[in-house]
């Protein structure tokens, strides 16, 4: 029977390999092809041996479908030029090189969702008391008891928020707001630092019910359901969609898909739905069938309802799950945060559906194909831009889990187009652009480590570091040595 089973699943999966409009290099079929043997350095990750404003990094590369084991990367001109075992022969020029034995080399992570003005709040607290529809607690609706947190669009209190993000190893985000410098921000098209540009729609109220909180279990009388135009002048939208576990929640999805009277359908491949989580199997094939994303928050969901999206369900129909924080007042202070719990739920509660190598694609390949940007950034591939992540995968075997199990101390350098933004003092002393408009910014940072990181925040944002921690005295920290204080509960339950 179970091998039966297993064969109905095997073709169940080839038809639905064959059947997926989006073109992903998939997960299962990686190569890992043994290059070059490195030597690690004394002290730290990478050693550096200066040259040009070229870039050739050595390590373990993650590429869409092979691992480069003692592998290159090219970057000219903030591009991607090679990828591959030897990368040595594409350059004529003496690039800067990059060695590092043991670092994991992936594209910088994407972060699908976040809301950054809020951001300098510190994790919210409501007891053991869990929600039916987000209204429930923005309103205090159905007797629930109202949350509200400040909504500060400070430029300085917004650039720590995406300091944090990028110490994380983050370099693009959808994050409702932003400021000038350091992340990408691809839902704002002056802030997206020199990416090809791209049109993102974030709305967190597509029915129009951000003021009266309607809550309706059938018909589609909100105040007003977002019209077909946001598909056809955008690249994504990317709305608030069934945050929530009942009927209520559930009837958001049926108004935004046109599947009732009054409804509007929004469903396309340009759309990504953030949260999704009160769908049914039915309303599933419906994204499926037209190649819609799914931006999952389980952190997030858990810790407000108790319970998070049908992701093995999504992923089981082939649906592309990109992964973000949402917020940190009920969600993860990173994507390295919010691996752990995806990491957990993983191994606990989804009988460990996913492969390492999935749970690291929703945070970059995945995400960037959900937010309309797959053809520029998100793979480590030539002609892509080079925003680039090199972690500490000394601990680890599976170089996946060198992103999984990260935390902010293993960030060795972040690059976006080329270009670092921060990372160890060895290395950014030492490569082009990684010294004017750099400091120091976490010395001795935790007890059990002498942590030195270099940041160019005056470059990006024009304010000094010191700027930034006088502005955020009383905002959440950018880290924790350990688990982050009153850190939101990923254990699903509800009472
Ligand atoms: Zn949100």
């Amino acid at each position: 029977m179970k091998v039966i089973k297993g064969l109905f699943v095997l073709i169940s999966a080839l038809i639905l390999v064959s059947t997926l409009p989006i073109t992903l290099e998939s997960c299962g079929a990686q190569e890992i092809i043994q290059c070059k043997k490195l030597t690690p350095p004394d002290q730290g990750v990478c050693s550096v041996i200066s040259g040009g404003n070229s870039l050739l990094i050595s390590g373990n590369i993650l590429a869409p479908s092979e691992i480069y084991i003692g592998g290159d990367i090219l970057i000219k001109e903030g591009l991607i030029a090679c990828v591959g075992c030897d990368c040595v022969g594409n350059t004529q020029d003496k690039p800067t090189r990059i060695i590092c034995a043991n670092g994991v080399v992936s594209p910088g992570l994407i972060n699908a969702h976040d809301h950054l003005s809020y951001d300098h709040s510190y994790p919210g607290s409501w007891g053991n008391e869990r929600f039916d529809q987000r209204n429930d607690w923005r309103l205090g609706k159905r007797g629930h008891t109202k949350l509200s947190y400040e909504n500060n669009s400070d430029p300085l209190k917004i650039a720590w928020s995406e300091l944090r993000q990028l110490i994380s190893g983050t370099t693009s985000i959808a994050g409702s707001t932003g400021t000038k410098g350091l992340l990408r921000n691809l839902d704002i098209g002056s802030m997206q630092e020199g990416l090809k540009p791209v049109k993102i729609l974030n709305h967190v109220f597509p029915l129009g019910d951000g003021k009266s909180g309607t809550q309706l279990e059938r018909g589609c009388d909100y105040p007003q359901i977002d019209g077909t135009d946001v598909i056809d002048n955008n690249d994504c939208y990317l709305p608030h969609v069934a945050e929530g576990v009942d009927p209520v929640a559930h009837n958001e999805f049926v108004c935004l898909s046109g599947q009732a009277k009054g409804a509007v359908n929004l469903i396309s491949k340009k759309t990504a739905l953030i949260h999704a989580i009160a769908l049914n199997e039915a309303d599933a094939k419906i994204l499926r069938d037209n190649s819609t994303t799914v931006v999952w928050s389980p952190r997030s969901n858990i810790s407000f309802y108790g319970k998070t999206a049908p992701v093995t369900m999504y992923d089981s129909l082939g649906i592309n799950i990109a992964l973000s924080t949402d917020w940190t007042i009920s969600g993860s202070m990173s994507l390295l945060r919010e691996m752990k719990c995806v990491d957990y739920l993983n191994k606990y509660h989804f009988n460990n559906h996913f492969s390492d190598c999935k749970i690291w694609r929703m945070i970059t390949a995945n995400a960037a194909v959900g937010l309309a940007v797959g053809d520029r950034i998100g793979f480590l591939k030539p002609n892509y831009v080079a925003d680039v992540v090199i972690l500490n995968g000394s601990s680890v075997t599976n170089y996946y889990r060198a992103v999984i199990e990260a935390d902010w101390k293993d960030i060795v350098l972040v690059l976006r187009a080329g270009i670092p933004l921060y990372g160890d003092k060895e290395p950014m002393a030492l490569i082009p652009n990684g010294q004017s408009g750099c400091e120091d910014i976490i010395v001795n940072g935790c007890s059990d480590n002498k942590i030195n990181k270099t940041g160019c925040i005056n470059r990006e944002t024009g304010h000094s570091f010191k700027d930034l921690v006088d502005a955020n005295k009383d905002s959440y920290p950018l880290f924790y040595c350990q688990t982050p204080f009153n850190e939101p509960s990923c254990f699903p339950t509800r009472p």
